[in-house]
């Protein structure tokens, strides 16, 4: 920042730019284009100069990696998170058996409940008179019933796939094997798939779950106190 060009002992220009904060020097020899004199000089004026964010103007923390604000983050997610229940299939909590999704509710899970049964049991621990509530509550995830969000994602139980013993030949063997060759020209591979199907089937109860922002799960009447 406040960029400045250096001159020789006789006064001519050294044609190299200092930043005025630090005084690291810029020299048009880094670059290659026709401008290099102009971008230098670009270099020393960006150095030091504390980012700011590309949405609303306003200074960045240096170094946190962000390019927009904190401010304009939260508004653009609002925004996103508005069209997205716009266009979402709407279904009543009563209609739905499945895991769901809140960010709101992060503190359990990230968010993720295996069903509403599980969330109809958060907001019981978790609802607390307005008349009650303090700070020190709000740290522990503590709420009041007008805070309840009035809906949830719906979410889709993520199980573990089919292994290939072509697929792990593939990826692991290839270069060992002679060209063309694949687990069709390996002894075992048909017990290795065998063992492969057994492992999956064996942990077919676990899973993850991947928000489905296609269906919302309205809330409504949920919470009775
Ligand atoms: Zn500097
Ligand atoms: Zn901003």
């Amino acid at each position: 920042m406040n960029a400045f060009e250096l001159f020789m002992p006789d006064g001519k220009s050294a044609g190299i730019y200092a930043c005025g904060k630090c005084r690291l020097v810029y020299s048009p020899k880094w670059f290659v284009e026709d401008n290099a004199s102009e971008l230098a000089m670009g270099q020393a004026e960006k150095c030091c100069r504390p980012p700011v964010c590309n949405k609303c103007g306003v200074e960045l923390p240096l170094h946190n990696g962000w390019v927009s604000c904190d401010k304009c983050r939260r508004e653009r997610g609002m925004v996103e998170e508005a069209s997205r229940f716009e266009k979402a299939e709407k279904i009543s909590w009563s209609d739905w058996d499945g895991p769901v999704y809140c960010e709101e509710f992060a503190g359990h899970h990230d968010g993720y409940f295996e069903n509403l049964e599980h969330v109809e049991e958060y907001l019981n621990d978790h609802v607390m008179d307005e008349t009650e509530i303090e700070d020190s509550d709000r740290e522990f995830g503590n709420i009041v019933e007008a805070e309840i969000p009035k809906y949830m994602w719906a979410c889709i139980r993520n199980k573990p796939g089919r292994i290939d013993v072509d697929d792990l030949v593939e990826g692991y063997l290839i270069d060992w094997l002679p060209e063309e060759w694949g687990a069709k020209d390996l002894e075992g591979a048909d017990d290795l798939q065998e063992a492969l199907d057994t492992f999956i089937g064996l942990n077919q109860d676990i899973w993850t779950y991947d928000v489905d922002y296609k269906k919302a799960i309205l809330l409504d009447g949920l919470y009775k106190r």
